[in-house]
């Protein structure tokens, strides 16, 4: 069932109905990685943001194409025109191939998407396989006199751009004035008509590794050009969701806009979306001002600012209970809040799935649980449309929760909210919980492991062999686990 989803689209500066292109179809770009180092937990952020996303819409019923790319050339150190390329530069300190450190640190990407539960896209291309469509794009845009040729170098001409009728600056709100007046004099300006000009081909220095031959000679695509390269090429001139970090608002994702118009003439992207920054006390998280974490380090608990370390369950759950535009500030206290929380919604997720529907002849429906449960499932669907708010979602899947632990603890029968209801409890419970918020964790031990000790627990308990009870304890405990012994059942839980 298709939902009425409204997006905030920072090119319009309001939440817009999503109506795709070409429903049920939905074909979205988000940019990937510039693989030269270990990812952080911003980065993680971002990719998380669009996770949800893909996997919401997919949850309410449209096919989507997800394309996440792979920088491995053209991204520069300081993100602007001039200076080494990120990965060059690695491959050099390190004595390596530039591949190499693009398979090293793209292998490590792929393993921490896969911690996260993140999804792999649809289509993950990489910048240095589209060379031929960037040199193919750069002589489009020289050919439509958008674009001109200095020392070996290619520019995108923004005066002549807005001369034809197109607007610089309009997703970052940006004024051309104020550009002019913030940029510096930098090297390499001399090339350029305008300093608010930008590069989509660079001449390579002799010494820069990663070089090609073009029609303009020996030299490297310009980062913003990639993304506008790989995503027409498999999306279309114009296509639905474009994502990424804030960060990219300006001057990345404002030059893919001029591209993409000065190539086609079409607005290439129709929703704009943009993830705020995991900050750590305020101060975004990012590699140069040394306050990042890796996810390793926060799995191990083994960085200066970590008390304990943490799953990859609870990051993920603590990164969802904000709403991906609210800026979200990394501390002890919050993730260790999280972990509480989402062991508890662990915990029903386990036990809703070996609840099971009897009909008991004499039980009266209770009116007001069953509306009571039926109001919060439309409630989770209602926040996930209104932008995504994984925030207020939660709140509902906690709702939701209340009444799998009243089943579990009998204090409610199934039969008092009839057939329906519980079957949409469990179904909806187990879906939000894995499909939409891509929240499941396995105990480190397996479950025939884990109920073969607990059958050994109870005998010990029969036989008054107690020491043997407290150790079978103490083992669960080492596991994150409890064992709970009910009056009406011995099960275990993750430790809330
Ligand atoms: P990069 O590899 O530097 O191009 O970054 C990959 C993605 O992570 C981009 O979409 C960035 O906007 C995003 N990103 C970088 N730092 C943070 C942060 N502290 N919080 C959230 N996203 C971030
Ligand atoms: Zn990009």
């Amino acid at each position: 069932m298709q939902q009425p989803l409204k997006l905030y689209n920072t090119l319009s500066r309001q939440k817009d109905l999503f109506e795709p292109l070409n429903a049920p179809y939905v074909g979205m770009y988000v940019c990937g990685p510039t693989v030269y180092n270990y990812v952080h937990l911003g980065n993680v952020r971002t990719f998380l943001t669009f996770d949800s996303l893909f996997r919401y819409l997919t949850h309410i019923g449209y096919k989507v194409r997800y394309v996440r790319n792979i920088t491995d050339v053209g991204h520069l150190v300081g993100d602007g025109d001039d200076g080494e390329d990120k990965i060059g530069r690695m491959a050099k300190l390190e004595r390596l191939e530039p591949m190499e450190i693009v398979q090293r640190y793209t292998n490590d990407f792929r393993q921490v998407m896969r911690a996260f539960n993140i999804l792999p896209p649809s289509i993950e291309p990489t910048a240095t396989g589209h060379l031929i469509e960037q040199i193919e794009a750069v002589r489009t845009l020289l050919d439509k006199g958008l674009a001109y040729e200095s020392n070996g170098s290619v520019y995108f001409n923004i005066s002549e751009y807005n001369q034809q009728g197109n607007e610089y600056g309009k997703l970052s709100g940006r004024v051309l004035d104020d550009l002019l007046n913030e940029t510096r004099e930098l090297d390499g300006q001399a090339e350029k008509r305008s300093p608010l000009d930008f590069a989509i081909w660079k001449r390579a220095a002799p010494e820069h590794i990663m070089q090609w031959d073009s029609p303009w000679g020996k030299g490297f695509p310009g980062w913003h050009l990639e993304c506008t390269c790989m995503s027409s090429k498999y999306l279309g001139r114009q296509f639905d969701i474009h994502g990424g970090g804030m960060d990219l608002k300006f001057p990345h994702h404002e030059c893919e806009i001029a591209q993409g118009r000065g190539l086609t003439g079409e607005e290439p992207v129709r929703y704009w979306m943009h993830s705020n920054m995991l900050t750590v006390n305020g101060q975004k998280m990012s590699k140069s001002l040394g306050n990042s974490f890796l996810p390793n380090e926060l799995f191990a608990g083994s960085h200066p600012l970590l008390e304990q370390a943490y799953s990859p369950m609870t990051v993920r759950f603590f990164m969802l209970q904000s709403q991906y535009r609210s800026t979200l500030d990394f501390s002890n206290e919050a993730l260790k809040a999280a972990q509480k929380g989402y062991r508890r919604l662990a915990n029903g997720l386990r036990i809703i799935k070996t609840l099971e529907f009897a009909d008991v002849e004499g039980v009266t429906t209770d009116e007001k649980k069953k509306a009571d449960i039926e109001k919060s499932i439309q409630a989770f669907y209602d926040a996930m449309n209104d932008d995504l708010n994984t925030a207020v979602a939660i709140a509902s899947l906690f709702n939701l929760l209340k009444y799998v632990n009243m089943i579990y603890m009998n204090q409610l029968a199934p039969a008092a909210i009839g057939a329906d209801t519980f079957g949409q409890l469990k179904e909806k419970f187990v879906a939000f919980m894995e499909e939409v918020l891509g929240l499941t964790e396995e105990p480190s031990e397996s479950d025939a492991v884990l109920n073969g000790m607990l059958t050994l627990y109870r005998e010990y308990k029969e036989e008054k062999q107690y020491d043997k009870v407290d150790q079978i304890r103490s083992y669960f405990k080492t596991q994150g686990l409890v064992i709970k012994d009910m009056k009406h059942r011995i099960d275990w839980a993750y430790e809330e």
